[in-house]
């Protein structure tokens, strides 16, 4: 089955909002054996709509369409579709009752304006939308779907995962995707892909490399007739992946490294403080992205001047020799932290966040450092793309070295 995605909004077009509904679709077809095609954007004008609906009609079998459904004038995906299928729009009087009831039940009054989420046309039926007023619609005409479905986010997922799949999984026919994504740290893009070299080759399932914030992604994809039937031909290929890639591996899928780490962390009873200076909080606040972070996370200092470093027990004398960003700062934030917070391991991070030099070192300059009571770890480079993607690279740095400390230990 062939289908294209349709966004229709002016404001999508103006940039003024992500079109993330695209994307929401778009990775949960190939699972279903549906191929995507096509994906286009709209603005809210009749005419355009029309021809872009229309066109899509032609061309490809199931046409998923978001937003426009409001009642607002330029709310437009209804008549676009009419106008593209040359068909008439009327009011379903159930229709129009349940919306009635829908602004009764919640002491507002109607709206006049709003009959229109009431309209239909002879080939569409009614999608119920329970998060909001605007129903969605299945056309069905010449053997071809659409299905027009809200922009909210909220109102779209519910209805595509409860009303829009169990149908579309009735029509589809074809070989469906399955995917398992590998996550690894610590080898680089070049040296794991030399590495897996020996499977690169097999085509079913294929395998993709690609080096991503929180390190190197290994991607196997499999075709078959059933996700089962799928999954069984990755099973053996992951497998030998993480023979050759050993406990670089550090989770699958949509695991995240502060969650991993967590997991470690919790698993052996042990904890954690962080000392930051350029990443202002950043660290702390990504390990407790974590629910349940609690049991392990003690606490996080922000210490951005050299007196509150010094405040915080880090020494004056190192401070003053070596200057705040360098190595041994790292080290002596990463032991000060631990040993205020009587927490197991500690993590810091100083360097320069840039865009300015500071100390007269180089914006992207790193020191950090993990100190769990043995002789500890550390880790400097400079690499500067940016503020904020330096500061998110060097909190990414740091889960790392957590990680191969924690792996260190046994
Ligand atoms: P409703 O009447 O329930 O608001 P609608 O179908 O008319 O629904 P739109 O008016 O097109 O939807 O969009 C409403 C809001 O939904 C937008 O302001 C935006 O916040 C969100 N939205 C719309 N389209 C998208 C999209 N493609 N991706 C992400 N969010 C979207």
């Amino acid at each position: 089955m062939k289908a294209e995605i349709i966004s229709v909004g002016t404001e999508i077009l103006l940039g003024d909002i992500l079109d993330t509904n695209s994307q929401y679709l778009a990775v949960r077809l190939p699972p279903m054996g549906i191929d995507l095609y096509y994906m286009s954007k709209v603005g809210d004008n009749l005419q355009r709509l029309a021809e872009t609906i229309g066109r899509a009609h032609k061309r490809s079998d199931l046409v998923l369409i978001t937003g426009g459904l409001g009642p607002t004038e330029d709310d437009l995906t209804r008549e676009a579709i009419a106008l593209s299928l040359d068909e008439e729009m009327y009011v379903d009087a159930d229709m129009e009752q349940r919306l009635r009831a829908f602004f009764a039940a919640r002491g507002f009054t109607f709206p006049e304006r709003n009959v229109k989420q009431a309209m239909l046309i002879p080939s569409a039926q009614a999608i119920p939308n329970p998060r909001g007023t605007a129903p969605g619609w299945w056309v069905e005409k010449d053997g071809r779907f659409i299905v027009a479905m809200p922009g909210p986010p909220a109102e779209l997922e519910r209805m595509w995962e409860r009303e829009v799949t169990p149908h579309l999984a009735d029509l589809t026919t074809g070989d469906v995707i399955a995917s398992r994504t590998l996550k690894t740290i610590g080898i680089g893009e070049g040296h794991l892909d030399e590495m897996v070299s020996p499977l690169l080759k097999s085509e079913n399932p294929t395998i993709g490399v690609y080096a991503k914030p929180d390190g190197v992604h290994l991607r196997l994809t499999a075709k078959a007739s059933t996700q089962e039937a799928a999954r069984r031909l990755i099973q053996p290929m992951e497998e030998e992946l993480r023979r050759l890639v050993g406990d670089a591996v550090w989770g699958v899928d949509d695991d995240t490294l502060e969650a991993a780490i967590g997991a470690i962390l919790k698993e052996r009873a042990l904890t954690l403080a962080t000392m930051e200076s350029c990443t202002g909080g950043l660290l702390a606040s990504t390990i407790t992205d974590v629910p349940g972070s609690s049991v392990y996370f003690k606490g996080g200092y922000v210490a951005y001047t050299a007196r509150m470093k010094m405040n915080l027990a880090v020494s004056a004398e190192l401070i003053e020799r070596h200057g705040t960003v360098s190595d041994e700062v790292a080290a002596d934030m990463a032991r000060a932290a631990r040993a205020n917070a009587d927490a197991d391991l500690g993590v810091a991070v100083t360097g320069v966040a840039g865009p300015d030099e500071l100390e007269g070192k180089p914006p992207g300059q790193m020191h950090v450092a993990v100190d769990d009571g043995g002789p500890g770890l550390s880790i400097s480079y400079t690499y500067y793309q940016g503020r904020a993607a330096t500061k998110r690279r060097a909190v990414t740095t740091a889960l790392a070295l957590l990680r191969r400390a924690l792996l260190a230990r046994g």
